[in-house]
């Protein structure tokens, strides 16, 4: 369905989990997490209900994440019941890759399309640092084993700090050059902890690839569910995106909403406004009711967001939720 402004809103985010079994900085406390209870959850057949009702809207693709969403049990069982819904084309997943060898093959029989995994750095102990913890060899053996199923579409993702050192760029790069795969840097966005990062800019980490790999090739055509920009480098196998939400902002293209793992669907990432799902399934509404709530709640998607003036002081954020709670 179009939205007030006419934008085609056609993806959905959903997040299955509040819980991550990593404890990224820019994205998690290490301590005093609080957790929703298991009982204000969604359930996957709550889920594949609100999934099922947002393909009769448009709804088309639908990305599964979290927190960690390979940490809820048996998430291949709620990808099968999302695949089979008419209308759904594509169902995708963003993990960190911890758990991703171990499950991909249950993933990949149930039909995933395509997977995203973030990794920020190759360099052990930096990953360490970031993650508070995290082993990057079992998020690179999560990724080899996504590499194994050719028909899958498999991106990394890096979310830079200002602190992170060019080699760290370059060896991400290294993987889009040497294997098939996109990697992608987005920019922090001014959510929960992000606040407290600075950004580094599509211009910055475009400067530092250039110098060593040549001028890259813009990338024409669609790729992916969304607002990445892509490029590619002389000799390498995939593409390299940027993602930058706050210093080019794409806001009169988003065809996004995001249902969080409570249930509440949020029509633009920078404002705490939607409409409380959970609610309205658990009061016995029926399938017409929600579908009105959503459409009510899709239509009135904000303009924009104002990340800008969030980062430049003269405005705030107006989301209390953490990225982990809303899904990325
Ligand atoms: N745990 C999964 C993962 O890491 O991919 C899925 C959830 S995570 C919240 C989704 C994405 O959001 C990750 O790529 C993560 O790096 C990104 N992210 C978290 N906080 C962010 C922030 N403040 N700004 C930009 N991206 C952020
Ligand atoms: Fe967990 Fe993903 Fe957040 Fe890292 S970015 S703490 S892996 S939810």
């Amino acid at each position: 369905m179009r939205d007030q402004f006419g934008r085609s809103i056609e993806y959905m985010r959903v997040s299955v989990t509040d819980r991550c079994n990593l404890r990224c900085v820019y994205c998690m406390p290490a301590e005093g997490v609080h957790c929703v209870s298991h009982s204000d959850i969604l359930t996957y057949d709550e889920i594949t209900r609100i999934c099922r009702i947002a393909a009769t809207i448009g709804i088309s693709r639908i990305k599964l994440t979290g927190g960690e969403p390979l940490v809820r049990r048996g998430l291949p069982e709620l990808l099968g019941m999302l695949k089979k819904i008419s209308g759904i084309e594509q169902v995708t997943l963003t993990t960190n890759g911890i758990l991703l060898k171990e499950q991909i093959n249950k993933l990949v029989s149930k039909g995933l399309d395509g997977v995203n995994i973030s990794i920020d750095t190759l360099n052990v102990d930096r990953y360490a640092d970031i993650t508070r913890g995290g082993k990057l060899e079992e998020a690179l053996s999560g990724l080899e084993a996504a590499l194994s199923f050719p028909a899958l579409t498999v991106r990394i993702n890096c979310v830079p700090t200002q602190d992170m050192p060019e080699e760290d760029y370059i060896s991400l790069a290294h993987l889009a050059r040497d294997k098939e795969l996109d990697v992608r840097f987005i920019e922090m966005m001014p959510i929960g902890l992000g606040k407290k990062f600075g950004i580094v800019s599509e211009e910055q980490v475009y400067s530092i690839l250039k110098n060593k790999f040549g001028e890259a090739a813009e990338c024409t055509g669609r790729f992916g569910n969304g607002p990445a920009v892509y490029v590619h480098f002389p000799g390498f196998k995939g593409k390299i995106g940027f993602i930058d939400a706050v210093s080019h902002q794409f806001c009169n293209t988003c065809n996004r909403v995001r249902l969080t793992s409570e249930g509440y669907l949020k029509p633009c990432l920078q404002y705490g406004t939607g409409s409380d799902l959970r609610k309205l399934l658990r009061s016995g509404a029926d399938d017409t009711a929600v579908r009105h709530e959503m459409r009510r709640t899709i239509y009135d998607k904000p303009a924009c967001h104002h990340f800008a003036d969030c980062i430049s002081g003269t405005g705030q954020t107006l989301e209390t939720r953490d990225m982990s709670q809303i899904g990325g």
